[in-house]
């Protein structure tokens, strides 16, 4: 049995003091909010009820940690400034992700959802830019405190990949729209206080895929919108992804982000940041099972010397850290692209298809490296396995990326 590293060498960042004083804020005041409720969260019946969906208790203690980050001013950190955050560039954030997730793993749940939330769907999203100042005036501060928090309710059952197949539909009555419709894989829906909900208001035009789809800002306790489940995924007991559905659920004008019809273009305009953010997270997390692997590589001996000295133990290290190396130069060029203030697009698709990919090899032969130990969950690889896994679906498949990238490059976009 081997013991976890340290963590990541201390670096020599522009971003570093950020990145430090995030880290001692978690050791001090989240890490003790764990190991007080350690038997607890061990127990994912615990966690999710007997519909998938959040526990009471488990919520309240996601709530107080959001609340202690936003206190020491971390919750904010990537949110825009009119909005009250520190909005942090692109390169910070891939700093902050690979950092967290190299020193504590994929699975501490409360340090990687709650103390500061995803970029775009959740928290000072930048889609509250877009928003009339009377529906946002009175929430914005629980938004910012940590209190509330959103969701981006977009994907249906029949409309992921191709969003143009959505069904959710408003419809036009006096003072506003009735929407209905269902909606699936929406992460976070379950205990936010807002939504961002995709739905038709023209139909000619999402049949033409012109456009037709408008974004409302929508509150989760509003008549007409219900949680309906929890979807367990890769064998656990829930997710924090959700089915919702609409009944009649009423909106006006003043709920609309940005402008009617055109909710399809804000959806995509903000995908870039969670595309950067996913790939760093994958880079954190794999060096961390890298650490794993060398830790175990020192220790475990098998015909006489340490498995490290097997050179087909040797390779698999060595592909692991090209593997790591190569896509983390990728994600901190894309950083900076996005930081120059260039779209990116084909470049955000080629790292969110390459590092998860590369995750998932890189754990799939950690596993390997620690033979059977690997397969149980002792270390947190077979979750990791799991975890690394899912990334290859959401906030677009890795088909989806490899058409972005190849209808960019038919239509010119060739620069590498
Ligand atoms: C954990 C999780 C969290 C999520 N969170 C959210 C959320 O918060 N909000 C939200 O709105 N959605 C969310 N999603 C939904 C997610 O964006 C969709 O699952 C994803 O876009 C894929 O859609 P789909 O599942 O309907 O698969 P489909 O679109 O039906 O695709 C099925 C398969 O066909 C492939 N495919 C589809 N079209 C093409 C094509 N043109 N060429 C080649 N292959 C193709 C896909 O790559 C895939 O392999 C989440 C999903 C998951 C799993």
């Amino acid at each position: 049995m081997t013991t976890m590293t340290a963590g990541p060498r201390a670096g020599h960042s522009e971003y570093k003091e950020i990145v430090d004083a995030l880290v001692e804020f978690i050791e001090k005041a989240v890490v003790p909010i764990e190991q007080e409720h350690a038997e607890f969260l061990k127990d994912e019946n615990n966690i999710f009820n007997a519909r998938g969906l959040m526990t009471e208790k488990y919520l309240q203690i996601s709530q107080q940690v959001r609340e202690m980050s936003a206190e020491a001013g971390f919750y904010t950190l990537y949110g825009d400034e009119s909005l009250g955050g520190a909005e942090l560039p692109a390169a910070a954030i891939v700093e902050i992700q690979e950092t967290l997730h190299h020193r504590y793993g994929p699975e501490r749940s409360l340090i990687h959802e709650s103390v500061i939330p995803s970029p775009f769907t959740n928290g000072l999203s930048p889609l509250l830019l877009k928003l009339s100042e009377e529906v946002l005036a009175p929430r914005i501060d629980a938004i910012r405190a940590g209190s509330s928090t959103l969701c981006f309710a977009l994907s249906e059952p029949d409309a992921g990949s191709d969003v143009y197949n959505l069904k959710t539909r408003a419809t036009k009555v006096d003072g506003g729209w009735l929407v209905n419709g269902q909606k699936q894989w929406i992460s976070n829906a379950a205990h936010a206080k807002h939504a961002f909900v995709f739905a038709i208001t023209d139909p000619e035009a999402v049949a033409n895929r012109t456009g037709g789809i408008t974004c409302f800002f929508v509150d989760t306790d509003a008549p007409g919108f219900s949680v309906d489940a929890g979807i367990p995924i890769m064998g656990k007991r829930g997710s924090n992804a959700t089915i919702l559905s609409f009944t009649d659920l009423k909106v006006t004008e003043a709920q609309i982000i940005g402008e009617e019809g055109k909710g399809l273009n804000l959806a995509m305009g903000g995908i870039s940041r969670g595309r950067v953010t996913m790939s760093a997270t994958c880079i954190g997390v794999a060096q961390w099972a890298l650490d794993q692997a060398l830790d175990y590589a020192k220790t475990r001996k098998t015909f006489g010397k340490t498995i490290g000295q097997h050179q087909m133990i040797q390779a698999k290290l060595a592909e692991i850290a090209r593997d790591i190396y190569l896509c983390k130069s990728a994600v901190q060029r894309t950083a900076a692209l996005l930081d120059a203030g260039m779209p990116a697009v084909k470049e955000t698709s080629i790292i969110k298809f390459s590092c998860t990919e590369m995750l998932g090899r890189v754990i799939d032969e950690v596993m390997q490296i620690h033979g059977g130990l690997g397969l149980t969950n002792e270390l947190g690889l077979e979750g990791a396995y799991r975890f690394a896994r899912t990334l290859r679906i959401p906030d677009g498949t890795s088909e989806i990326q490899r058409r972005t990238v190849a209808k960019r490059l038919l239509a010119g976009d060739t620069k590498l």
